[in-house]
């Protein structure tokens, strides 16, 4: 058994670097982790209390700050104690309260799939999730501890312990640029997923041991003389690669491990910052040795996507054989090693306050981040913006891992499942609770679909909607039912207008006659023929003149009045429109058209057309395909309703002076309301006139502005 790191061998590690008041709580945070986690003994057979001593050991090992450090003190208590949120915040306050919960939240991720674009979700969900690197930090520590201990599972749990170790966390870590915890990850997941390769691996390797060693000290020593020569400050390393990488270079290649001859990875370690001493440390070895064609890689011009810098080349070593060789400067060099914990990093007890601090600096320069940016949070949060794309991540109710843009709803995932399942969901449940449809996504949410047949989408669910396939999968399903409609409604009316003239629309639609009929209106189906003329498009009248004798038809369209005023469809109502018959004409609710008023036609399925003003706020979200023109056609006088809101300051007699004016321009008033405002001395009146037309509605207005009292006058439209 490893001897037990105790508390004073963490406080050793902080002393250096942290105050006496963050040591004592540090302290203080041991002693509440050994309370609550008292007689958990874990599979091993020690006290509980060990692992998270020795995840909080290798956090201090990296010099992380002291909330870091108590919070892997503390990372198994609240889902494994009695231990809660509230006495954390308590104790230890709001941050390490926050960094718990971000880590108890983890830990329920249940990694289900091995699918790689599976791995990947799960990969970002769990960085989304981590809205603290330092979570993240200690996550990964989390589970070096857990694998360094994985003998003592059970084979299935080591195997799918190893698995998502393989699958999720190496990746993060190497996605962090913290390559240490990344080798060590893939070599302990490596040993438990592939037993036999791993052994006889670390059998071959350590036999050749010695004769490898001394080669690597002769390479090095050759590399060493040539950059001294030539006048760079730099170190030589030469170390091992890892099980892992070469077993991968083994099975990509199909090689056997004898073929494997860069075993040894060579590092030339530059003091300078300059790059331009990095590229003068290449042509050192490239002059020393021949280089592999194609095998040079510049990650200094072109730095990976976490941020690792270096220049790689392959050359041809003294006994004919392939050596790799990476050149780094120092800083490219502790950013390769410790990636992004290197900002955590706590040096003499400083946090990061200014713009001059020479962490920051190193980073910025690490990241190269363009902007200029004022301080450390403003760093962080723009890092994590590259880290973290602007998406979520749900679970499916099998436990795949779904990933969606910020703000999708229940609606954006029953379309990512399948249209049936979109176009007929009614609900969702989230984490089992029954949420309505406009419901936004969050990190982690279980998503199920409540769906029942023959339920439709609505224009509604637009707004809620924000993945372009489910939105034009339900732009689409309008569209199809809006044409269905209007075929029916069509064929309706062409059947009516043929039976008008003895003639039957079903038997006609067989003939050839028809076909040079839609033709010329560029229409190719009968379908689209029945549409249109539902949309009132085109008149069904004008189709059945085409299959009239030229006189009747002559006859039919050359009455006088009809060609001089147009069709007039219901003269009681006072609307004219061309092309429409048999249609119900009512005036919309929401803008009270009055004659004078520029308006426009909508054809409302099964309530005829409503005519609304031209700039009536409705009118914006109407489907163009069935608005028509129409035009005023008064024969008799009549009046229209029109709503106006007067505000006036509030006096005596204030509503008789009104009606006076009113009534004098022979207007009726229908509604009055007066609501006074004693705040301001203001009266706002709301009044439903009767009236004739614009013109005598303006004069009316008019009259009113010229009263004293009234400080406005406006025509009221209801936006529904
Ligand atoms: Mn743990």
């Amino acid at each position: 058994m490893i001897s037990m790191l105790r508390i004073t061998d963490i406080l050793d590690k902080t002393q250096s670097y942290l105050g006496p008041e963050e040591q004592e709580t540090i302290e203080k945070a041991y002693i509440f982790s050994a309370s609550v986690h008292q007689g958990q003994i874990r599979l091993s057979g020690e006290p509980y209390l060990t692992h998270p001593v020795e995840v909080a050991g290798m956090l201090a090992d990296m010099k992380l700050d002291a909330a870091t450090i108590v919070t892997g003190l503390l990372h198994d208590t609240v889902e494994d104690t009695l231990a809660t949120p509230d006495q954390i915040r308590e104790a230890f306050g709001k941050e390490v309260e926050f960094l718990v919960e971000g880590l108890t939240k983890i830990s329920k991720i249940i990694f289900g799939s091995k699918v790689e674009q599976q791995a990947e979700n799960f990969r970002k969900m769990i960085l989304a999730m981590s809205s603290d690197i330092r979570i993240l930090l200690i996550r990964l520590v989390d589970r070096i501890h857990n694998m360094r201990t994985l003998e003592f599972q059970t084979p299935e749990k080591q195997k799918y312990i190893a698995e998502e170790t393989l699958e999720l966390y190496a990746p993060l870590a190497n996605r962090l640029g913290i390559n240490w915890i990344k080798v060590e990850l893939e070599d302990l997941a490596f040993r438990y997923l592939n037993f036999e390769a791993y052994n006889e691996m670390a059998k071959r390797v350590a036999k050749r041991k010695e004769k490898r060693e001394q080669y690597t000290e002769e390479v090095k020593n050759i590399i060493q003389k040539e950059i001294d020569q030539f006048g760079l400050k730099a170190c030589v390393e030469g170390r091992a690669k890892h099980f892992y990488s070469i077993y991968k270079k083994m099975k990509e290649q199909h090689i056997d491990l004898d073929e494997v001859y860069d075993l040894i990875a060579f590092r030339i370690i530059l003091d300078a910052k300059k790059e331009i001493e990095c590229y003068e440390a290449l042509s050192v070895v490239h002059a020393l040795w021949k280089p592999v064609p194609g095998r040079f890689k510049d990650f200094i011009a072109m730095p990976k996507a976490n941020n690792y810098r270096a220049l790689h080349t392959t050359v041809i070593g003294p006994y004919g054989e392939r050596v790799e060789i990476q050149i780094r400067s120092r800083i490219m060099h502790e950013w390769a090693e410790e990636g992004i914990a290197a900002h955590w990093r706590y040096k003499e007890g400083q946090s990061y306050k200014s713009d001059d601090d020479e962490q920051i600096k190193k980073l910025r320069e690490l990241l190269e981040v363009q902007q200029d940016l004022k301080n450390p949070r403003e760093f962080m949060s723009n890092l994590k913006m590259a880290l973290f794309p602007d998406e979520v991540y749900i679970f499916t109710p099998r436990g795949d891992v779904k990933a969606f843009p910020k703000g999708a709803t229940p609606i954006d995932f029953a379309y990512s499942i399948h249209t049936d399942v979109g176009n007929q969901c009614v609900g969702a449940k989230i984490n089992r609770n029954i949420v309505p449809l406009k419901y936004e996504l969050k990190n982690g949410d279980t998503v199920e679909i409540i769906t029942q047949a023959g339920h439709h989408p609505t224009k509604d669910w637009l707004k809620y909607a924000v993945t372009s396939r489910a939105i034009s999968k339900i732009r689409n399903w309008i569209k199809t039912e809006e044409r269905k409609k209007s075929i029916a409604l069509g064929k309706d009316i062409l059947d009516k207008e043929f039976k008008k003239h003895h003639l039957k629309f079903s038997q006609i639609v067989k003939s050839d006659e028809i076909k040079k009929v839609y033709a010329e209106y560029s229409i190719s189906t009968v379908d689209d023929l029945m549409a249109v003329v539902g949309y009132g498009k085109i008149s069904a009248k004008r189709i059945v003149n085409k299959f009239l004798p030229e006189d009747v038809s002559k006859q039919s369209e050359s009455t006088p009045e009809k060609e001089k005023k147009k069709t007039t469809v219901s003269s009681s109502v006072g609307i004219s429109l061309t092309g429409i018959e048999d249609v119900m004409v009512r005036y919309a609710r929401c803008c009270h058209p009055i004659p004078g008023d520029e308006i426009l036609g909508y054809i409302s399925r099964g309530r005829g057309l409503t005519v609304h003003t031209a700039n009536c706020m409705n009118v914006e979200e109407m489907d163009t395909e069935r608005i028509v023109d129409v035009e005023w056609n008064i024969k008799e006088k009549k009046t229209f309703p029109v709503n106006i809101r007067v505000v006036c300051t509030d006096k005596k007699g204030l509503l008789a002076e009104i009606s006076a004016v009113i009534s004098t321009m022979d207007v009726n008033i229908s509604h009055a309301e007066i609501e006074t405002r004693s705040a301001d001395m203001q009266a706002i009146c709301d009044f439903k006139l009767d009236v004739n037309d614009l013109q005598q509605f303006t004069q009316v207005l008019n009259a009113m502005k010229k009263l004293k009292s009234v400080i406005s006058v406006e025509r009221v439209r209801r936006s529904s």
